[in-house]
């Protein structure tokens, strides 16, 4: 096993490292740094400027703008990109809807999508969870019946996140419902949320933010040209995209970021004598994440040196249930720097820094890790079954 980098990655890293900190506007990676919530706009921005340079999708096959990267060069990418508090490009288009159309969608489909979907033009959401289908997603009950040209559509979706600024659709549908498995009679589908019958309504999380919602579809009506493959072949295409979000989520340069963050604050804390950051418990704590997150990093790094086939690997789950509970424990790290100002007050005359009354929030906002792209509980089925063979 060999994950030190050798002189022409270095190089790689530095390029990038440089172009992420000169490129990307300042005041957008500040704000994203202190864990502020960015714009629609700021969000497209960003986006648009990493596309403008090769650097928004480098995962799709080249001929619609990918790079002929290893996977080492493709976690330098992205970890770099953490690094420096780039927001990363829209995973609904970028991981997501984006692989699924170029490995499996029709010619037409993909020069209908692709380059706005690599673009920002078109902002995708994923419509995959329902009330009753979450880590039983195979249960899902939205269906989609063919009508000549068409298929009509109705059911509910939930928690999808930031339909509020989508243009389109990715949806999980039932075609059969006579199928003699659950997860053989679903496709997956695409269709524009402006489209008649559909309504978004928002839920208000723990944390006070708006970022997902409920969405209803009543009769809408959807042109069969735009099913993704095959009729009845969705789960795989899902599994497929699974895999990717799974990946994406690990985190590791993003927590990196914070837990510097936190050593920050905790200089600036007075504890005893001294700063939080001198005292030996507290020390002892970030000690132990830093190593935890260390671990992680070389663990991603042996998964990164060891898949050269491009298929999403059975250890993304390993990543994904560790990264998540790092991010969260480096949020709870914060939130006890900030103690009793960890709340936010809204009133001028107290003296709360702003930070530290974005770390309640912030700590109620990161459970949402260990459940979305499959909760901790599933992550740890699929690693007995499929890398124990439990
Ligand atoms: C902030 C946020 C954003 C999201 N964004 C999206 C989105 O954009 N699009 C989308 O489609 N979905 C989205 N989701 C939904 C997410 O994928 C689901 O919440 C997740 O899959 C869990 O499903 P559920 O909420 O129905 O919980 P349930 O499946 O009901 O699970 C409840 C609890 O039971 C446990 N559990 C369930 N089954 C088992 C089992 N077999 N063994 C052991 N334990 C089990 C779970 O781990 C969990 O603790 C989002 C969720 C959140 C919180």
């Amino acid at each position: 096993m060999k994950i030190s980098l050798s002189p022409d990655e270095v190089a790689f890293r530095d390029e990038l490292r440089k172009f992420y900190r000169t490129e990307i506007p300042a005041d957008i990676r500040e704000r994203f740094k202190y864990g502020n919530e960015l714009s629609r706009d700021e969000i497209v921005r960003t986006h648009k400027i990493l596309n403008e340079h090769g650097l928004a999708v480098p995962n799709w096959p080249v001929e619609w703008g990918g790079k002929d990267w290893t996977p080492m060069q493709r976690h330098l990418w992205q970890d770099e990109m953490q690094l420096a508090s780039v927001p990363e490009p829209l995973t609904f288009n970028a991981q997501m809807v984006g692989p699924v159309i170029a490995h499996f969608g029709s010619d037409e489909l993909k020069q209908r999508f692709l380059p706005a979907t690599a673009a920002l033009d078109i902002w995708w959401c994923q419509g995959f969870s329902e009330p009753d289908a979450g880590s039983d997603l195979a249960s899902l009950r939205t269906t989609a019946v063919r009508d000549g040209d068409s298929y009509i559509v109705n059911g509910q979706k939930i928690w999808t996140t930031l339909a509020q600024y989508a243009d389109w659709i990715f949806c999980l549908v039932r075609t059969d419902p006579n199928a003699p498995k659950k997860q053989a009679g679903i496709s997956f589908l695409l269709f524009d949320v402006k489209s008649p019958g559909v309504t978004i309504r928002p839920i208000k999380l723990i944390d006070g933010g708006y970022e997902v919602n409920e969405v209803f579809f009543e009769n809408v009506r959807v042109p069969a040209d735009q099913l993704v493959g095959q009729e009845n072949m969705g789960w795989t295409y899902a599994k497929f995209l699974l895999g990717n979000e799974r990946t994406g989520i690990t985190g590791v340069g993003r927590t990196k970021v914070k837990i510097g963050i936190a050593k920050e604050y905790a200089a600036q804390t007075k504890s005893g004598t001294g700063t939080l950051l001198e005292d030996p418990l507290f020390a002892a704590r970030v000690a132990e994440l830093e190593n935890e997150l260390l671990a992680l990093e070389l663990t991603q790094l042996r998964v990164v040196s060891n898949s050269s086939d491009g298929k999403p690997n059975p250890a993304s789950s390993v990543l994904k249930l560790r990264g998540s509970e790092l991010q969260q424990a480096t949020t709870e790290l914060l939130l006890d720097i900030a103690g009793q100002d960890a709340l936010p007050v809204g009133a001028d005359e107290i003296a709360s820094p702003g930070w530290a009354q974005r770390s309640g929030p912030g700590y109620l906002n990161y459970r949402k890790t260990t459940i979305y792209g499959g909760s901790s509980e599933v992550q740890r089925t699929i690693i007995a079954s499929t890398i124990l063979g439990l």
